[in-house]
């Protein structure tokens, strides 16, 4: 294993460990524990596992470990703990580091399940949690304290695709001592720099772009070696949140493709997004690829230039007009996964961000208009052409 890999040949070979057969593909290895030669042996690993030694499959697991290194070397992190989901990650990367009295300062625009966790959950357990609108840099400065503990926010958000800067919020942070957890789902492991542009802690939902074609969930937290085996590991191994074997092999294999399918998809949702921009059915098109976007010269420093692979239109008419939308495409499916190999379309403010009162949807620019599609890998000339008629019917 070379560190000096570039992130494609990480995603094929990074973390490979091959059994006494000497595989090619990864092994799964489906068991909940491992047998001891001697009870001496039993012993000595409770006091410290080697890297080869495993315990139980809720503290880790060959096939887990694999996965761990893999993700880990591609994102440029020393270590990496696989979760059963990203909010396991999420959750567990918070709730591992936080304890009561301590602050947190969070983008208000996340994912609905992410705001439960920042709003609802750590406020019961004491942790105080400021929101601020994560694409001004002054409200950061202005919500920052000598206690703050952890920032939190995701680098592109959920669905309204603001995108926030990673390098300069880590620097605001890191002058009172808070550590950067960083929600990269949107920006996917592929464009992701996020720990060279200062995140401590990047977490990916795996069910995403990693797995890609809709099989499972799992989830990762990857940080230096300390935060992982020091703070995570000890939170999450009696805790629970343990990635089953199965589905991390799931997504190994999801790595290896992973840069083709997230370049394809992009590819595919910038030139969507061109084509459909200006169109008289939308009052909005949301997507960071788009010079007329907000944040687009961050995308260009921050991800390369790439705008990813999801989009939100706001269909002209409402709810009625993005129902109409929605029933009358025949390509993308009706769901609320993202990354997939199929084209994915959701309706945020009756599905994903129902739980929001009407004024905190309207504050993150979610209206009823508001549709989100998330590219998949079909022919572009097809989706564009099924889209182009599908907005014509929401008008009609
Ligand atoms: C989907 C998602 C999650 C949660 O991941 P699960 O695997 O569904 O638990 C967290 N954050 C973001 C930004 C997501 O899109």
């Amino acid at each position: 294993m070379s560190k000096s890999w570039n992130k494609r040949t990480q995603a094929v070979h990074g973390g490979i460990r091959r059994s006494q057969y000497n595989e090619v593909s990864e092994s799964i290895f489906l068991t909940q524990g491992f047998v001891y030669d001697n009870a001496e042996q039993a012993e000595a690993r409770f006091i410290q596992a080697g890297d080869d030694e495993f315990i139980y499959a809720r503290y880790g697991n060959p096939t887990v470990r694999m996965f761990e290194e893999r993700i880990a070397a591609l994102e440029g992190a020393e270590d990496g703990f696989a979760t059963a989901s990203g909010m396991a990650a999420v959750n567990g990367a918070l709730t591992a580091m936080l304890k009561a009295g301590d602050h947190v300062v969070s983008a208000r625009a996340l994912f609905g399940s992410c705001l439960y966790i920042l709003e609802n959950i750590l406020s019961r357990y004491g942790v105080e949690v400021t929101f601020v609108d994560g694409t001004d840099l002054d409200q950061w400065r202005a919500a920052l304290r000598p206690d703050t503990k952890a920032v939190f926010f995701e680098s592109m958000s959920n669905p309204t695709l603001e995108v926030i800067d990673i390098e300069a919020v880590s620097e605001l942070a890191h002058a009172v001592g808070a550590t950067v957890v960083v929600d990269n789902v949107f920006s996917t492991p592929v464009y992701s720099r996020a720990i060279a542009q200062g995140a401590d802690v990047v977490v990916y939902s795996a069910t995403k772009h990693i797995d890609g074609q809709g099989r499972a969930l799992g989830g990762i937290i990857l940080g230096t070696r300390d935060f992982i085996r020091g703070t995570v590991e000890p939170y999450l191994k009696h805790t629970g949140g343990a990635l089953s074997p199965f589905n991390a092999w799931v997504m190994l294999k999801g790595l290896e493709t992973m840069a083709l399918r997230v370049n394809a998809q992009t590819d595919s949702a910038q030139k969507i997004a061109e084509a459909l921009d200006g169109n008289p059915a939308l009052d909005r098109l949301l997507y960071p690829g788009l010079k007329a976007h907000a944040q687009n010269a961050l995308i260009q420093t921050q991800l390369g230039g790439k705008g990813g692979t999801v989009l939100s239109l706001d269909i002209r008419g409402g709810k009625d007009a993005a129902f109409a939308f929605l029933n009358a495409m025949t390509i993308p499916v009706i769901s609320n996964n993202l990354g997939d190999a199929k084209s994915i379309a959701t309706h945020p403010a009756t599905t994903t961000h129902q739980r929001l009162s009407e004024e905190q949807r309207s504050a993150l620019g979610i209206t009823p208009g508001l549709v989100r599609l998330s590219v998949g890998l079909e022919d572009t000339d097809d989706l564009i052409a099924d889209l182009l008629a599908a907005l014509a019917a929401a008008q009609a």
